[in-house]
């Protein structure tokens, strides 16, 4: 029996060391565990742009975030307000209203005080001009309500947040696997730790799961999301196994939220089975298909590429790849719109297929090659007049094709032309625990498990069928920085009763 603590945090990503931050500054002793080394920790939380989520009402708000934000260039920017009705309805929208309005009321209403709280700690946020933003009349317009990212994306979140874990004198336990949560009288007592295949016991009054979901465990994508997700790609860290969700299973707490559902996305079809920590950022993604169209290998379109901004459809899109032939489709561009693509387009990482005439390209694709000219040539016929402007959405479309595409449609006839595979990669599973808004984990009777907390990813119920970017970072921080202070406050009111006794 190792030294023993007030909480466990279970992971070292985003969820966890701000569940850890928080526990730590409410008066805790905290150990962190990471299953992983720590060459490879940090988890999805690394792998991400940094783009995050929160409600404001004015530039000012979103300068105590960017203090580093000069008067010279906030008069250049207009920064239209994000309530928390807007992120709230965003929110319900694309879960098709099914987020759980508590936990959803929670994730909203605590954004920005939780963006802050960041920053205090050391997180450093910079603007995303880069994908949020288009210039119009000598000012920059941000669009979408996803404004900030972190500085140096994941790995600068990551790095900060260790860094701040480490000033708090947190220790942080890599190579160590929870495997088993223990219990006494119905209460948390410890976890059951894996080191180098020796299992040792370590001790705490509280324990935050914050370990992520189940996207990398294939047996269980397989089994709950269905079988054709064993062939998906794993955009993020190999160790997001389901272990959290089943530790906390054992114990009888409540599954909750869509099982059957994931976030996933179009990702290079060339890109590495699961996420490698030398090559983190979100290189391989390819979001500029609403400017374009996608066809699949038969030689079809499948989706309505321009349904809305990217932001909202991006995270559905996916697993309409992984239901077309060999999991493949090809993202088709001309010359007019090529200078419009990603930043992500023109990486070297980018497979890209070019040529001069549409034909010579789909003689380069394993296709089928007459039917892939057709619809094409189809959908060129089918788009109508209108004004082209690609940071609104400008109704130009098609008409008289099945799926239609309703904005953004511009005919494919300037060469060169491009065509990009792509296949499904999985973000993140939405089935999770069944958490209170303080994070507590509830069993089949809706009541709290004593000392349990979850956070992150593996909160389930609050993401169905797709999400609105950036709130994966947000929920993880919000419910982490809650789950912690719930942690060691319920620790606090733990000693108490027993000096009591
Ligand atoms: C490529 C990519 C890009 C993304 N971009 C964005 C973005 O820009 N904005 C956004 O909001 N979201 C983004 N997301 C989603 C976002 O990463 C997640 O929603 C969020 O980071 C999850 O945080 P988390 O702390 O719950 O999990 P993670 O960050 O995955 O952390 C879980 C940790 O738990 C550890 N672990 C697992 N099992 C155990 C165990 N048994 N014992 C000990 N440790 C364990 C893992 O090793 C890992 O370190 C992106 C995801 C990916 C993959």
């Amino acid at each position: 029996m190792s030294k023993a603590y007030d909480v466990i945090v279970v992971g070292a990503g985003n969820a966890a060391l701000c569940a850890a931050i928080s526990a730590k500054e409410n008066g805790a002793e905290v150990l962190v565990l990471e299953k992983g080394p720590i060459h490879k920790r940090g988890g999805n939380s690394f792998f991400t742009d940094g783009a995050i989520r929160f409600a404001y009402s004015e530039l000012k708000d979103i300068r105590k975030v960017i203090p580093q934000l000069k008067d010279e260039e906030a008069d250049t920017i207009v920064m239209p307000e994000y309530s928390t009705s807007d992120y709230y309805n965003d929110l319900m929208r694309v879960t098709e209203q099914q987020s759980h309005p508590e936990l959803a009321g929670q994730l909203v209403s605590k954004s920005y005080e939780t963006i802050v709280w960041m920053r205090g700690h050391g997180v450093e946020f910079e603007l995303n001009y880069e994908n949020q933003s288009f210039e119009k009349e000598g000012k920059i317009h941000f669009w979408g309500g996803l404004p900030v990212k972190t500085k140096d994306k994941g790995i600068g979140l990551i790095k900060q947040l260790v860094k701040r874990a480490n000033e708090l004198n947190i220790d942080i336990w890599y190579d160590s696997q929870a495997v088993r949560l223990l219990t006494d009288n119905e209460q948390i007592s410890g976890v059951v730790i894996q080191q180098k295949g020796q299992e040792q016991t370590v001790e705490a009054k509280s324990v935050v799961l914050a370990c992520g979901s189940f996207e990398a465990n294939k047996e269980m994508r397989s089994k709950h999301i269905g079988s054709e997700w064993e062939a998906a790609i794993v955009r993020g860290t190999e160790y997001n196994t389901g272990d959290g969700i089943k530790m906390a299973l054992e114990l009888g707490a409540q599954t909750f939220g869509e099982w059957d559902g994931c976030h996933s996305i179009g990702t290079d079809a060339n890109v590495p089975k699961v996420g490698d920590f030398t090559k983190p950022g979100d290189i391989f993604k390819k979001h500029s298909y609403p400017l374009g169209i996608m066809l699949n290998k038969d030689g079809h379109r499948f989706v309505d590429e321009g349904a809305d901004f990217r932001n909202y459809t991006y995270a559905k899109y996916g697993r309409e790849i992984l239901k077309q032939p060999d999991h493949v489709a090809y993202q088709i561009f001309d010359s007019q719109v090529r200078p419009l693509l990603r930043k992500e387009y023109n990486l070297e990482e980018a497979t890209v297929y070019e040529a001069n005439t549409l034909e010579e390209l789909i003689e380069q694709l394993p296709v089928n090659k007459a039917q892939f000219l057709q619809t094409i040539e189809e959908y060129n016929e089918a788009v109508q007049e209108g004004d082209y402007n690609p940071s609104v959405k400008d109704g130009k479309g098609t008409k008289g094709i099945t799926p239609s595409k309703t904005n953004w449609a511009l005919k494919i006839e300037e060469g060169p032309f491009y065509a990009f595979p792509v296949t499904c990669g999985i973000t993140f599973a939405f089935g999770g625990l069944h958490v209170n808004s303080d994070g507590e984990v509830l069993n089949e009777k809706q009541e709290p498990i004593n000392g349990l907390f979850a956070a992150g990813e593996m909160v389930g119920g609050i993401f169905y069928k797709n999400y609105p970017g950036g709130s994966g970072l947000m929920s993880g921080a919000v419910f982490g920085k809650i789950s912690g202070s719930q942690a060691a406050k319920y620790v606090g009111v733990h000693r108490e009763n027993a000096a009591l006794k």
